[in-house]
């Protein structure tokens, strides 16, 4: 679905959360590389989806009313095969409508195992005077425990997307670290400035979490995403 359409839609059913899978169709036509991932609203569709990207992959609870999709059971990683998919389906249904007993689940979401790669994060959020800020950090205790993030007002240019990547104090670890491969530093900055003009040119968007994207030595992808809009 476009963009447009995606954030018509939402306001038709008066939500500002987004789906992971809303959330990365929009990201994905900015030009943000994300798993495809997709919806299953039954058990056969999922291991049908699952058979199409093909195995590993990861099932997600689809449900706008469950943003914290592991905290309530909702996800299920590296399934191998259709019988390993059935099984992570029901385990998701019962663990989220025992979480959330309120929550309208409409399936869950389908995507590829992605291969393991440095974990970063990038979001943006609206600040009171200045507006909308990018955030860029390290994955994991980096941002949980240290708080080593970056942040730029938006619209950001290139030098300022290199600064946000080598401000932070883990830089170091995107250079490898025993033994992992570098992070294609290059593709962080691009999808920095991408970040940037989706938010300028869309102020219906009021936050984006991008938590996980995975970095390789060639390429990122962002693996969970988060999309929430302003309600007026
Ligand atoms: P949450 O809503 O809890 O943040 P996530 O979608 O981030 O859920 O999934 C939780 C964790 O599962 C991620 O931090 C990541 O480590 C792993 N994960 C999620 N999706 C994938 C994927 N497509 N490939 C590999 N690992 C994944
Ligand atoms: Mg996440």
């Amino acid at each position: 679905m476009k963009t447009k359409e995606i954030l018509a839609r939402a306001r038709q059913e008066n939500r500002t959360i987004l789906t992971e899978i809303e959330a990365k169709q929009i990201l994905m036509q900015s030009g943000i590389n994300c798993t495809d991932t997709r919806l299953a609203t039954t058990k056969d569709a999922a291991v049908k989806l699952s058979e199409q990207l093909g195995y590993p992959v990861v099932l997600k609870v689809s449900s706008v009313d469950i943003t914290h999709k592991s905290d309530a059971g909702g996800v299920k990683v590296n399934l191998k095969n259709k019988w390993e998919v059935e099984n992570a389906f029901d385990a998701i249904m019962r663990s989220c409508k025992a979480a959330v007993p309120t929550a309208e689940i409409e399936g869950v979401s389908v995507q590829v195992m992605a291969k393991p790669g440095i974990e970063v994060i990038m979001g943006m959020i609206k600040d009171p005077s200045f507006g909308p800020v990018l955030m860029f950090g390290l994955g994991g205790i980096f941002v949980e425990v240290l708080q080593d993030v970056a942040f730029r007002i938006v619209p950001i240019e290139k030098s300022d997307a290199e600064d946000m990547i080598n401000e932070i104090k883990g830089r170091k670890l995107l250079e490898g670290y025993r033994g992992q491969e570098p992070a294609d530093v290059a593709c962080l900055q691009q999808m920095l400035l991408k970040l940037s003009d989706l938010v300028n040119t869309t102020p219906e968007i009021e936050e984006i979490d991008m938590n996980p994207v995975f970095a390789y030595k060639d390429g990122a992808v962002v693996v969970d995403a988060r999309i929430i809009l302003s309600t007026a």
